[in-house]
């Protein structure tokens, strides 16, 4: 659907204003970020405006979310470290700890390995 442009009411035209959506002719066209078309300089100060703050919030989202990635991972790596520390720990303490502690979790183990055999 054309409209006529908001200053010439004589020609018409199917560009709109990419802030206020406002009808304008070729010759009313103010090229903006990204070749945009705007109706007016003030219209694509606007935008700059607007697109300068959504990148600005935009990086800052994406540093937030590195950072809690990084927190994530750090602590993943903890975690992987402790396990280790204590599987090692246990391993090697395995020998001296009460029969009565670790028989029932070789006999577990036992039973877990004549499932895997049938
Ligand atoms: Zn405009
Ligand atoms: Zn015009």
């Amino acid at each position: 659907m054309s409209s006529v442009c908001l200053r010439h009411t004589d020609r018409e035209t199917d560009i709109r204003c990419a802030a206020c959506l406002r009808p304008i002719c070729e010759e009313c066209v103010v090229l903006g970020p990204g070749n945009s078309r705007f109706c007016s300089q003030e219209c694509a100060d606007n935008a700059q405006k607007s697109s300068e703050r959504f990148s600005d919030m935009t990086r800052r989202d994406e540093e937030a979310l590195h950072a809690a990635r990084r927190a994530a991972f750090s602590r993943l790596v903890i975690l992987l470290l402790f396990l280790i520390v204590l599987g090692f720990g246990l391993y090697a303490a395995w020998p001296h700890l009460p029969a009565n502690l670790t028989g029932p979790v070789e006999s577990w183990f036992d039973q877990v390995r004549n499932l895997k055999l049938d």
